[in-house]
């Protein structure tokens, strides 16, 4: 009995053995890519150019402030000048955008200087916001987009998407200064809470906080009749990350472009500067809340870039350096690489497929007309 009972154990654990590995292998086939990352946070900056993000501010551009456009412009030059201009190239930048530049490129990585041999672009050859965020969301330039027009977009983005699943589904919401965003996102066909433009956010219980960014919203001078300054869509957003803590939360910024249509150069920074805080004031509230804390990934970028020179002012098909871009990353997941230099180009039409593969998902698989995932960002 004794022999026969030693012999059944050795055989049983032997079976148990390859039965364990055997489910091992299986559970490694299906295991998703390794990541720490559970939600991501996309802030887009629009037409904030490369040049002012690695080189900081050109002070011949600052020398023409452009219009009168709030009080005495040559006053606003001088402040501006005080504030952002520094000797060198790198203490200007950090002037500019210190939480990029002492967290997000040191702690992470931003692709997109070409003084360094690093390139960035968007691949719809129109260089213009719609077509821009769509591709980025969407991960694929299509030809039906074509027009800054507040239509439906015909494609499904990759936060809707990532909503139809079970685990995302009511963790996805996106804010937007621009009101056309609730045509990139398709807001009636989604199923997510897209807050766009002077629109008030009803989407979750209001706070007093709410309650005062919706009259503010409603009340405050309109510049500009499809956006609102950037203060209020951000601080509502936060608002809705306080209190809903979505898994995937899109951040549209706005002020860059228009101040830079209207060619004033100091409002242009300044709306650089205040983007650059707004980081910081997520990335602090990303820690000091359990459900984000070490589990968040930052992505940050614009949906085009501008012109050269006195076409700094400009982009769009007839501005061909205008499809340049620049794009930065920090979370648990991405590799503190710091600068990139010489590093392998990286497209807009990848970021869709990239934040999916940080949170366990493959996008490019399912829409394999997107651009693949950026490993050099998904691994430590
Ligand atoms: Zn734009």
């Amino acid at each position: 009995m004794k022999t026969k009972n030693i012999a059944r154990s050795i055989l049983s654990a032997g079976m148990l053995a390859v039965l364990g590995l055997a489910f091992g292998l299986a559970a490694m086939a299906q295991a998703p890519t390794a990541h720490k990352t559970e939600n991501v946070i996309v802030v887009m900056i629009d037409g904030l150019r490369w040049q002012e993000v690695f080189r900081g501010t050109d002070a011949e551009l600052l020398g023409k402030p452009g219009p009168e456009a709030l009080g005495d412009a040559k006053e606003r030059a001088a402040l501006a000048e005080k504030h952002y201009v520094r000797s060198t190239p790198a203490e200007r930048r950090q002037a500019l955008m210190p939480f990029l530049w002492s967290v997000m490129a040191t702690e992470g990585q931003i692709f997109g200087n070409r003084d360094l041999g690093s390139d960035s672009q968007v691949t719809n050859g129109l260089n213009f916001s719609y077509p821009g965020y769509s591709e980025t969301l969407t991960g694929f330039a299509d030809p039906r987009v074509h027009s800054n027009d507040n239509v439906p977009n015909p494609n499904v983005t990759v936060f809707e998407w990532l909503n139809d699943k079970p685990a995302f589904n009511g963790k996805v919401a996106a804010f937007g200064a621009w009101n056309v965003f609730n045509g990139i996102f398709n807001r009636e066909r989604c199923g997510f809470p897209v807050n766009a433009g002077y629109d008030p956010l009803t989407a979750m219980p209001a706070t007093p906080e709410l309650k005062l960014l919706n009259e503010l919203k409603s009340e405050t001078v309109r510049i500009w009749p499809d956006e609102p300054f950037d203060p209020l869509p951000f601080h509502t957003a936060i608002e809705y990350m306080k209190a809903e803590k979505p898994r995937l939360l899109f951040i549209g910024l706005g002020e860059t472009d228009d101040w830079a249509h209207t060619g004033t150069y100091p409002e242009y920074l300044n709306a650089a500067h205040l983007g650059d805080s707004y980081l910081r004031q997520l990335w602090d509230l990303v820690q000091s809340i359990p459900e984000y804390h070490d589990k968040t990934t930052l992505i940050v970028l614009p949906d085009h870039g501008r012109g050269e020179g006195a076409l700094w002012t400009s982009h769009g098909v007839k501005i061909p350096e205008s499809k340049q871009t620049w794009m930065a990353f920090l979370g648990p997941d991405t590799a503190a690489l710091g600068e990139r230099k010489a590093a392998n180009p990286v497209t807009e039409s990848q970021i869709a497929a990239t934040l999916a593969a940080l949170l366990g998902e493959d996008y490019h698989a399912a829409v394999p007309k997107s651009g693949a995932p950026i490993a050099d960002v998904l691994g430590k």
